[in-house]
């Protein structure tokens, strides 16, 4: 099954598509992940990446497809995998089916997973991680607070806060999101491989949903 989701940043999407991996054992693959792993191990996309990450630019498109080549074309995804995070825009979108075309394979299915912008904001805003950073446990002020307001539970350091997750950065990303990544929900609506969950409730709930829409409506298409 190869599998991509869709979801605005705070909809959950890292969180279901690391359950999802590991409940179908299909790699999951997200684009900040990808570009680490391939730095690491010196992939030519990789070393190409490397240099643009070194100024401190974004990775350019036609680097970042590289990438996903070498990894989705490799026996890791032989059985399908779960992207997450890419592509972010209708150009990659449609890089992403040159791709696929060229490894004779297609999206069985595009999950959309949507959440009111106001929960979104109150998500985002809300997350607290350890500053410890081989703890970095991950907290919630209002959904999973930590024991002691401020401290981590695990290992009793200062919990901070990122500061793209500040209330008016929040709301740029979700304004990038809207402008550039929404119009793929209609671009693979119209491939008639778009599929919409609910990402708002307790996760245990939303994951059910998404394995639902799952086995009704992919499981059969390969
Ligand atoms: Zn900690």
């Amino acid at each position: 099954m190869r599998i991509l989701f869709l979801g605005a940043p705070g909809a959950g999407k890292g969180t279901q598509c690391k359950r999802l991996s590991a409940k179908l054992k299909l790699p999951h693959l997200s684009s900040g992940d990808l570009l680490r792993e391939a730095v690491k191990d010196g992939t030519p996309a990789g070393v190409a990446a490397k240099s643009f990450m070194d100024k401190g630019v974004l990775v350019p498109d036609n680097i970042l497809i590289d990438m996903f080549r070498e990894r989705l074309s490799s026996s890791s995804c032989a059985n399908g995998f779960i992207l997450d995070g890419f592509p972010r825009n209708i150009a990659q979108a449609k890089a992403l089916d040159v791709l696929l075309e060229d490894l004779k394979a297609q999206l069985s299915c595009v999950i959309n997973l949507e959440v009111d912008d106001r929960l979104l904001s109150d998500r985002i805003t809300g997350r607290r991680t350890c500053g410890n950073k081989t703890c970095a446990a991950v907290y919630h002020l209002k959904f999973a607070p930590s024991k002691v307001d401020g401290i981590c539970d695990e290992c009793g350091s200062a919990l901070t806060q990122r500061s793209d997750d500040k209330e008016e950065l929040v709301m740029a990303r979700l304004k990038t999101y809207r402008e550039q990544t929404e119009p793929l929900i209609e671009y693979y609506d119209s491939k008639k491989v778009l599929h919409t969950a609910l990402g708002e409730g307790e996760p245990d709930q939303i994951f059910e949903d998404i394995l639902k829409t799952l086995n009704t409506n992919c499981l059969i298409k390969q």
